[in-house]
């Protein structure tokens, strides 16, 4: 009897296994098969106008009184005088004083528009860190164009600029309507900017067909398995929240304190909060993207990829252990802020911490409160949100749109052997703003980085080489152009 239940056990394992390679040996590649495409000329000085554009500091600040409105000025003039013929074709707009829509008009109304965006604010630059060139020099060197926004998000800026300019200066129209919205403050939440103008858009009836933005770059080496570059294009895009835990208590002398302090019992909470992470899951655009990358890799690999109904759980917990990944396949939270007494020996009334979340697509703001509420299970430490930085995870655009072929196409025409893949976005970016008018909303970077550049984007040496920028160029002209075919 023991002898026939092992022998039908082996079977079972046997079919299994069965299963498991014939659904690893049927796997075939997502990848668009595409033509070589005949190269796309760059008009002279386009290094230059992107670096004049980085010599302009239009700096985000979280307090928003502290803003210089000169730069933005400066740099509205800048796109005006660097693409004249744009500027003659193009409908211009500026909403709330800094920010910028243009409207492209289409010859054939019926058919809905598409919109391009990028921002026009960057990050400041943390003090006491060495550049190589400094971050608002603008300068050209060793092959890069360096400075603050090369690729956080000027780069795309002036490309898309430089793509619009050539096609308007040759005499091209396009057959439906485009859209280019230049948001004044993405870095600190966009209310003043890409909010606006994605309600004017609204009140005018406008939907539109599909929105690219700034999302994830194209990648070498980072994609275990993949020796291909990988170009990332984020369907959505991870929720955000803060938080602001508090605690009250009597205060008083530091000498004779209580068995439970404001501080203890604030830092307990957080602690809590970090030995019970978020579960891991494995869905959305991260699945999506280990499906379309698995057909591409090394046998072994695509062998447990191929069977993520049976492995799934295993591999989302095996994402878990780099940061990266980990950021893919859960709700992850993390301490930024603390604050107790303002004096060694006096103890406060009030202890405040603040932790900063991001959502997973399939949870909501509502349950992840609720979670951490849980977790904390203390009512002495109250929790609030902290406004107006808030908003729910992006809905899934689809792999399988128009929109989403042409920029595949393009993307694997421009940079022969890319890998084209649905990404999840872990970042914020203002394309949020406008998901309840569009129907896909694709998130991408042109631009090729390595692990070491992915520090770059909000960090020291930002900078973008300018082989990639003059193809970015191209990858855009393709895009504009094709995108506003019927
Ligand atoms: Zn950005």
């Amino acid at each position: 009897m023991r002898l026939r239940r092992a022998v039908l056990a082996a079977g079972a394992l046997g079919a299994l296994v069965g299963v498991m390679v014939t659904r690893a040996a049927q796997l075939r590649s997502h990848q668009l098969t595409v033509e070589p495409a005949a190269p796309i000329a760059v008009a002279a000085g386009a290094p230059e106008r992107l670096a004049a554009a980085l010599r302009i500091a239009t700096v985000s600040l979280q307090d928003r009184a502290q803003i210089d409105p000169a730069p933005f000025f400066a740099l509205h003039r800048l796109l005006a005088e660097s693409f004249p013929a744009a500027h003659r074709v193009l409908e211009r707009e500026v909403v709330n004083e800094r920010s910028l829509l243009y409207r492209w008009p289409g010859r054939d109304g019926a058919l809905a528009p598409d919109l391009f965006m990028a921002h026009l604010d960057v990050v400041p630059v943390e003090p006491n860190r060495a550049w190589t060139h400094a971050p608002f020099a603008g300068e050209i060197a060793d092959g890069f164009v360096w400075g603050r926004g090369a690729l956080d998000d000027k780069g795309s800026l002036m490309a898309l600029f430089e793509a619009v300019e050539s096609l308007a200066a040759a005499g091209w129209q396009p057959a439906r309507t485009l859209y280019i919205a230049l948001g004044q403050d993405e870095e600190i939440g966009g209310a003043e900017g890409n909010v606006r103008i994605a309600a004017r858009l609204a009140e005018r009836g406008v939907h539109l067909e599909a929105v690219f933005d700034e999302g994830t770059p194209i990648t070498t080496g980072i994609v275990e398995g993949v020796a291909a570059p990988v170009a990332g294009v984020a369907v959505s895009e991870k929720g955000y929240l803060t938080l602001e835990l508090t605690v009250a208590a009597a205060g008083g002398h530091s000498s004779m304190p209580p068995p439970a302090t404001a501080v203890g019992i604030l830092a307990a909470a957080i602690a809590r909060l970090e030995t019970h992470p978020f579960p891991p899951r494995l869905d959305g655009a991260t699945r999506r993207m280990l499906e379309t990358l698995a057909p591409e890799m090394p046998f072994g690999r695509r062998l447990a990829l191929a069977n993520l109904w049976l492995l799934g759980p295993l591999i989302a917990r095996q994402l878990t252990r780099t940061n990266a990944g980990n950021a893919l396949v859960r709700t992850t939270l993390a301490p930024t802020m603390l604050e107790g007494s303002q004096k060694e020996n006096v103890l406060p009334l009030r202890a405040r911490g603040v932790v900063n979340l991001r959502i997973l697509p399939g949870e909501d703001v509502a349950g992840t409160i609720a979670l951490v509420r849980s977790v904390i299970a203390d009512e002495r430490v109250k929790i609030a949100t902290v406004p107006p930085t808030l908003s729910e995870p992006a809905r899934l655009s689809s792999d399988g749109s128009r929109a989403w072929r042409v920029l595949s196409r393009t993307l694997r025409q421009r940079l022969p052997g890319v890998l084209v893949t649905p990404a999840l976005m872990v970042g914020a970016s203002d394309s949020r703003h406008y998901l309840a008018i569009a129907d896909d909303v694709y998130r991408f970077l042109p631009f090729v980085l390595t692990r070491e550049d992915l520090q770059r984007p909000h960090g020291t040496d930002e900078r973008v080489r300018v082989e990639d920028y003059l193809r970015a160029i191209q990858v855009y002209t393709q895009l504009v152009r094709d995108a506003a075919a019927p």
